[in-house]
């Protein structure tokens, strides 16, 4: 008999792994929709800010719902990240995915440069 076996997972071990699978996914996309909907906010894109808002809120709901107690652990972290994924219109942030599709546009029709 060998000693070298793999374990199997039981059944509460797969239902743990796809419960925290679940709340991963559910936490990731919490991240990049209420980034999405802070970058469309600053450039002023109200309609899909609106819509990107409305899905951030129906995230939070789901795992307010099936994680409380992550929810009211992240709750407060979420909105400072959110106000500082903010930036002003007129300004550039590195960190904002539309800033750098513009900067990047901006880049190749502009190069190579005149002489
Ligand atoms: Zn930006």
């Amino acid at each position: 008999m060998s000693t070298n076996k793999r374990a199997v997972p039981g059944r509460d071990d797969l239902a743990e792994i796809k419960l925290r699978r679940r709340r991963e996914n559910l936490l990731f996309t919490h991240t990049r929709v209420a980034a999405l909907a802070a970058e469309f906010r600053s450039h002023g894109l109200s309609d899909d800010a609106l819509e990107l808002y409305l899905l951030q809120l129906q995230v939070e709901q789901v795992i307010a719902d099936e994680f409380p107690d992550e929810f009211e652990d992240l709750v407060a972290e979420w909105a400072e990240t959110e106000a500082r994924a903010e930036h002003h219109p007129a300004s550039s942030s590195p960190t904002c995915g539309l800033c750098v599709a513009i900067a990047h546009d901006h880049a190749a029709r502009t190069w190579p440069r005149a002489a």
